[in-house]
């Protein structure tokens, strides 16, 4: 069956009335990050905090007009809050708030006390910038801890750029369980949660902070990661790069066990870095490891080649007396693996991997 054309999505969400202004949904603009496929169909529909329980039987609506599309299997929308926060900057698809500014006039906020139900360590990768190799480094080390025994868990928690989808080669929601629990896909025997099979990768670009932060909130404590049988070990988070709201919005959601700040080894990069780092010192969340990716690239003959230089992220975890968990080498193999779905199972980098995990499941059992 070819795909529904979204336009056609759009019009028959229209037919549903918001309570609010009397509008259309889709004229109202409430219907987001639409996603549309054979047999799909999802979106979010973000409504103001105070107003969610009205909306509830508007979403109910709207997953009915989904079903009633022609081909539609599987409809989800996800109702979000969107929190007033009438003094906070709105920031863009990339924008970075220093901790300090992150501080300004805001109410403290509380700092959770729990993790997700049948979670028992939970870990974030983050970076200072984009493009550094977090993901990757994120999705190998989880597939590290993995090679353990252990019972792990990957959630793509980069708003700005899921890259979930492409690296697992998954594209479709989760399922539901009874107590409408989403059900995290398996892959490569990790369960796996990402926001690019809730919304269109190119429509998470556009989300505003507190939305992301809400959709966070659904995947991180919505999602049935372990159960009281089988609990999950380790809930390995890959946080969108930056040290802004969504990262804030993490610590008062979940008790993060520890961070995993990855950099490549240039200035600018690790400057970056050293903002996550402190962040993650702001918030107390210890960090277990730096690892510094792209670290070199090995010629033909053997000798590395450091394209980057080398050397800079291990200095800065000296520096600031941080644990160094290893360096990842520019490889064609794990970029190749990691954008067709296929992570690197064995070889010297997948051992390398492994290494970095058996050091960081060390300081989590500690
Ligand atoms: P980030 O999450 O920091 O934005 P990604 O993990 O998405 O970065 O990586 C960006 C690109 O770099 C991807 O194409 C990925 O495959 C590639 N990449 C990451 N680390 C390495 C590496 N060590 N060697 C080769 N390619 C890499």
């Amino acid at each position: 069956m070819a795909d529904l054309d979204k336009q056609q999505v759009l019009d028959a969400l229209d037919s549903i009335i918001d309570p609010v202004s009397g509008q259309g949904l889709t004229t109202a603009g409430l219907v987001r990050g639409l996603t549309v496929s054979a047999t799909r169909a999802g979106f979010m529909l973000e409504v103001p905090a105070a107003d969610v329980e009205r909306y509830a039987q508007v979403r109910e609506a709207a997953e009915g007009v989904l079903y009633s599309l022609p081909g539609i299997e599987k409809a989800q929308v996800v109702l979000t809050a969107e929190v007033a926060e009438p003094h906070a900057p709105r920031p863009g698809p990339q924008a970075k708030l220093s901790p300090q500014a992150a501080d300004q006039g805001k109410p403290k906020a509380p700092v959770a006390t729990a993790r997700p139900d049948h979670v028992k360590h939970v870990v974030v990768v983050g970076s200072g910038k984009g493009g550094v190799g977090k993901s990757t480094v994120s999705l190998n080390l989880a597939l590290g801890l993995k090679t353990l025994g252990l019972n792990v868990g990957w959630l793509d928690a980069d708003i700005y750029g899921p890259s979930g989808p492409v690296m697992l080669g998954l594209n479709t929601p989760p399922s539901f369980s009874e107590d409408k629990k989403m059900l995290p896909p398996l892959a490569f025997g990790l369960k796996v949660n990402s926001v690019g099979f809730l919304v269109d990768p190119d429509q998470a670009m556009i989300w505003r902070g507190p939305m992301a932060s809400q959709a966070l909130t659904q995947l991180l404590t919505q999602t049935q990661w372990g159960t009281q049988a089988q609990p999950l070990d380790v809930l390995i988070v890959d946080l969108p790069p930056g040290t802004g709201d969504v990262q804030l919005t993490l610590t008062q959601k979940t008790v993060i066990d520890g961070a995993v700040v990855v950099s490549t080894p240039q200035d600018m990069a690790l400057i970056d870095a050293r903002r996550a780092v402190t962040l993650f010192d702001k918030t107390q969340i210890p960090v277990l490891g730096i690892v510094e990716n792209m670290a070199y690239f090995m010629g033909a003959d053997g000798t590395p080649i450091e394209i980057f230089g080398r050397g800079g992220a291990k200095k800065m975890a000296e520096t600031l007396e941080r644990p160094f968990l290893g360096e990842v080498p520019l490889d064609p193999a794990l970029r190749q693996a990691a954008d067709s779905a296929n992570p690197l199972r064995d070889g010297p980098v997948a051992e390398r991997f492994a290494e970095m995990a058996k050091v960081l499941w060390a300081q989590l059992a500690l």
